[in-house]
């Protein structure tokens, strides 16, 4: 259940035997030459929608730029700044809220993502605490590729290659999503260095193709449906257990 597809007497009727609610979050940037500069939010709303068609849990709007400030060197990344993002993340789930959903469940689709969303809980919890809030609520933030047996399955898929940015497994799910977007074009080098990151002339310097440690020319739509089946199906599990505590 979508709550963009969805109208207020529908959100009503589910906070009646539900309030909790998933946010896919993930972010604009280049994901080298072959993959969606969406991929970030493209993933987790893949995920996330397959486990809220599953299980009939609501899913928000996918919060879709991000912390990508390394990838501004590419054409058609946007980043928001850190405490850009802290404001924005804060302001949805104080919306949410509002309205009563108590277990808010962030899926994440982009590692420079976690300290803002993190950040953003500790000042919510924080507003929480001073206003003397007494009900319980909730925040949690997983990475979807992270779920155990997408993590699992990538790690069999690819074997080498799999890599850190513009990963085989992260194209493979965009491309079951859009499969006219499949690219499989193999890449110079094949499998991309690896390095650590500051900013985006660093980033650009030792990256030149934008991937990181991957070979995405092994990304297939059909390996990205699998994925999507494994991860929704550990989502809606880890979910439940969450909105259920
Ligand atoms: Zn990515």
């Amino acid at each position: 259940m979508r709550l963009q597809i969805s109208t207020w007497p529908e959100i009503e009727e589910y906070l009646k035997s539900s309030t909790g609610v998933i946010v896919p979050i993930g972010s604009t940037e280049q994901h080298g030459p072959t993959g969606l500069v969406g991929t970030d939010a493209i993933t987790a709303e893949e995920i996330a929608w397959e486990a809220g068609k599953r299980a009939g849990i609501l899913v928000a709007p996918t919060f879709n730029v991000g912390s990508a400030q390394h990838h501004m060197g590419f054409p058609g990344t946007m980043t928001l700044r850190p405490s850009t993002m802290i404001a924005a993340i804060t302001d949805w789930v104080l919306s949410l809220a509002h309205h009563g959903f108590t277990r808010i469940y962030f899926l994440n689709g982009h590692g420079g993502n976690v300290a803002p969303i993190a950040t953003a809980f500790a000042d919510i919890y924080a507003r929480r605490a001073l206003d003397n809030a007494d009900e319980s609520f909730r925040m949690m933030q997983r990475n979807w590729y992270e779920l155990p047996r997408a993590e699992k399955l990538y790690g069999e898929l690819y074997p080498v290659g799999g890599g850190s940015h513009a990963t085989a497994a992260e194209l493979a799910v965009t491309f079951a999503a859009y499969p006219e977007k499949e690219d499989t074009r193999q890449l110079d080098p094949k499998i991309a260095p690896v390095g650590t990151i500051t900013d985006k002339h660093h980033y650009r310097e030792q990256f030149p193709d934008g991937r990181i440690g991957s070979d995405p020319s092994q990304a297939r739509a059909e390996h990205g449906r699998q994925l999507i089946d494994v991860a929704a199906d550990d989502l809606v599990k880890e979910v439940q257990a969450f909105f259920a505590g």
